[in-house]
């Protein structure tokens, strides 16, 4: 039929009459008004005839058996076949056995075809290989006066494209449209789906809160466009990382979420985070442009650290917060002590807003020391905080949360002047080294305000340095290259501070006018390490730096076995405990009157191992008691405990850390009342500086020994029960194996 047969037929009538077929077939035999009202055969022939043609519907019938014997022509040619070779195949086949919506219900098409009544509007999905077709099929029973089932009589419309819109909205509703991951509200129901099951089948679920760090920073300068790129090439990589059996989902802006379903061993959910980090921070080309970003992870894992899914949300956000304040590009697990600390850290953001005012910002001065002559050539100006109540407030903590609350441009701007205030009015030529946040120096007015402080305090430009992290360069914004710039001109020094943490890419050093270059603590201390390779990249670092006219300075270097090796390596600065601590005005300004600028190295020999000293207080629970000790010195493997006289080389113990962290460790070393343990299992990182359990108590067993479910509680392990609760339960109090002595605290039985 031509286009214009179609217009010439009115469109009423084509509705009409596909109605009036679709009424017919449906309609019951005995609704005798209907049947009477049907025009005569001839007449309804001429118009099925009509309607075929329009390709608007199509009309089938069957035998008994369900074998074709009527399929209108244009649905065969459409399915790419000859009606005749479709005649005498069962209609079954030409239906995938996708059921959608419609009077059938859930039943597939074969199910519903063999009961042999009535269906009406079932949506079903054409079963050839080609473009996705899909109808909405009607069918009536042809009976036999006796009520003999002679076959079916039918009819189809197209509904391809509504169904595809159907699905295009569902799909955009159920997944993020940038990404393609899952929605928040997608990834929501999924977790509260699999967390009401797990629950009853006493299932695990680990739950991952992602966040990426300096997005902003790379949304503002390269833009949205850029942004929105970035945020699809990550979560490509989110995806790439994840195994079977992980949703991963897009909860908006640039948080994300991973649910990884049968996951407790906080040992490889670790590993799994790690390699999030790992992956979202390898740079990204943005039309051209590279940047790098990197990510924090909150962990939580159901049910110890939540039930429900708004509760483990709930943990998983602390975490994450956590992370981000440790200094991002990290992973936390939660643990309940981040409530406190949550509370707390608001409380200091609310605080610091004053605290310029109130006067309790002073800075304090660590001298730089020249390698070759113990001399020293500078300080670096370090913020520090002192709170009335609180006491010193490390810049660790406040500087973030400044830089989080705004708050870092009015105390960088206030600890620049003061510094170069302080530096003008020392006796002789030393410099000062003043550290400037990545979004002072984004802030356009930068060079003005070094401009004015120099101005105010007469201090000479070229005694001037300024710190800069390379976390500056990752936006790449052609403003940046002003700033340095302009910088220059006015005469002052750069440094790029904590070289090592970051990206640590050499290019940054050819392309910015460095005069130095900060080699951070954590690389230097690891390069004394046996085996470490950082050595290997000091000396490449060091003779770059040569070559390109830039110093070098080693930072945080507390011992002398570590000089030795920085010094060997050729670095031309030092600056640590070693030479000094940071100090008072009061006191450089002594030193430098006196005209002595040499200072002695002074410090331990070597650097301690990697235990951790820590003196809390700890379970340890023997048969069934639990004691107190003090537990002085922990690692991975071990830790030395205090508080228990006499113990047998060889006792087991299980060592209650709190929080259901329990850890089956046996005694190595006994003197008196100190014990050096092994543990069964290894302790491993808890993303933050701490040490914990791989596994805990479930809370589930918890519930099978009467408590109710819920996630663990702060504290020890609740399965102890005190003398009194002992003897109400009518179990008596046996002898415990050991006395404590001073250093230990009370004794418990265990449940
Ligand atoms: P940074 O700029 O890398 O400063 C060096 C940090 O290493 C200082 O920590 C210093 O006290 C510490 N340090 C030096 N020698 C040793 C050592 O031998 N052993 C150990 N363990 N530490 C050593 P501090 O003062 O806590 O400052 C931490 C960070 O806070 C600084 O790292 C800097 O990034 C930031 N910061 C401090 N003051 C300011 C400021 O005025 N503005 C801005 N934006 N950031 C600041
Ligand atoms: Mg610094
Ligand atoms: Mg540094």
């Amino acid at each position: 039929m031509s286009a214009t047969d179609d217009q010439q037929r009115p469109e009423s009538g084509a509705d009409a009459s596909a109605k009036g077929w679709r009424k017919y077939f449906n309609a019951p035999k005995e609704a005798a008004p209907v049947v009477q009202a049907l025009p005569p055969p001839k007449q309804l022939a001429k118009l099925a005839q009509i309607f075929e043609s329009s390709k608007r519907g199509w009309f089938w019938a069957t035998d008994a058996e369900l074998r074709l014997t009527y399929v209108s022509d244009h649905i065969a040619k459409r399915l790419g076949r000859e009606p005749s070779e479709m005649l005498g195949t069962s209609i079954k086949d030409l239906f995938n056995d996708e059921l959608a919506e419609g009077s059938a219900g859930n039943r597939t098409t074969g199910l519903l075809l063999n009961t042999r009544s009535k269906f009406s509007n079932m949506e079903v999905r054409a079963d050839y290989d080609g473009p996705e077709i899909w109808w909405s099929v009607s069918g009536q029973p042809d009976l036999s006066k006796e009520g003999e089932f002679l076959g079916y009589w039918g009819s189809g419309i197209d509904v391809t494209t509504d169904r595809q819109s159907r699905d295009e909205s569902s799909r955009l509703t159920h997944s993020d449209t940038l990404t393609g991951l899952a929605s928040r509200h997608k990834i929501s129901q999924r977790l509260d789906k699999a967390l009401q099951a797990y629950k009853i089948a006493k299932r695990s679920c680990a739950l991952l809160m992602i966040d990426l760090d300096r997005f902003k920073q790379i949304n503002d300068t390269l833009g949205h466009q850029a942004g929105d790129e970035l945020l699809k090439q990550a979560s490509q990589r989110l995806t790439r990382v994840a195994k079977d059996g992980w949703d991963v989902g897009r909860l908006g802006g640039d948080e994300f979420q991973v649910i990884i379903p049968d996951m407790d061993d906080r040992g490889e959910v670790a590993d799994a985070a790690k390699k999030i980090i790992a992956m979202i921070s390898q740079p990204y080309t943005i039309d051209g442009t590279r940047c790098v970003i990197g990510a924090s992870v909150g962990v939580a894992i159901a049910p110890y650290d939540g039930i429900t899914s708004e509760e483990l949300t709930r943990s998983a956000d602390l975490a994450l917060y956590a992370a981000k304040n440790d200094g991002r590009g990290r992973y936390r697990f939660y643990s309940t002590d981040l409530h406190a600390d949550a509370e707390d850290l608001r409380q200091i953001e609310d605080e610091l807003r004053d605290a310029l005012e109130r006067g309790e910002m002073w800075l304090a001065y660590q001298p730089v020391v020249s390698a070759s002559t113990n001399e020293i050539s500078g300080f670096e100006a370090l913020m520090r905080w002192e709170h009335p109540e609180r006491g010193a407030i490390s810049p660790g903590i406040f500087i973030p949360i400044a830089e989080e609350a705004n708050l870092i441009v009015p105390l960088g701007e206030w600890a620049l002047r003061k510094a170069c205030e302080d530096a003008a009015s020392w006796p002789g030529s030393a410099r000062v080294a003043v550290n400037v946040s990545p979004i002072q120096f984004e802030h356009s007015a930068l060079p003005q305000l070094v401009t004015s402080a120099l101005a105010n305090s007469g201090l000479a430009p070229d005694r001037l340095e300024l710190e800069i992290t390379e976390s500056v360069f990752l936006g790449e914004g052609s403003d940046i290259d002003q700033t340095f710039g302009a910088l220059k001109k006015l005469g002052v020094r750069l440094a790029l501070d904590d070289f090592g943490t970051g990206y640590s890419s050499l290019s940054y050093l050819k392309s910015a006018p460095f005069d130095k270059i900060k080699i951070d603590q954590s690389f230097v201390r690891d390069a004394a390490m046996p085996g470490n390779r950082n050595a290997a990249i000091i000396t490449a670092i060091v003779s770059l730096a040569e070559a390109l006219g830039m110093e070098t300075t080693a930072e945080g270097i507390e011992t002398l076995d570590t000089l030795e090796l920085i010094t060997k390596l050729r670095v031309s600065h030092i600056q640590g405990y070693v030479y000094s601590r940071p100090l008072h005005y009061e006191d450089i300004m002594e030193t430098l009157s006196e005209g002595n600028l040499v200072i002695k190295p002074t410090g331990p020999e070597m650097n301690r191992s990697d235990r951790k000293t820590l003196y809390r207080k700890v379970g340890v629970i023997h048969e069934d008691h639990r004691y107190e000790v003090t537990m002085r010195n922990v690692s991975m493997t071990g830790a030395l405990i205090e508080g228990l006289n006499d113990v047998p080389k060889g006792t087991q113990f299980v060592i209650d850390f709190g929080e259901g962290q329990l850890a089956v460790a046996t005694v190595r070393r006994s003197m008196n009342d100190k014990q050096g343990l092994q543990f069964e299992v290894p302790l491993i990182s808890d993303g933050s500086d701490g040490l914990c359990t791989r596994s805990r108590v479930s809370p589930y067993v918890l519930a099978a020994a009467g408590m109710p479910l819920a996630a663990l509680p702060s504290g020890h392990y609740p399965l102890v029960m005190n003398e009194e609760t002992a003897q109400q339960n009518g179990k008596g109090f046996s002898l415990p194996s050991f006395t404590q002595s001073e250093a230990g605290g009370t004794v418990l039985r265990v449940a």
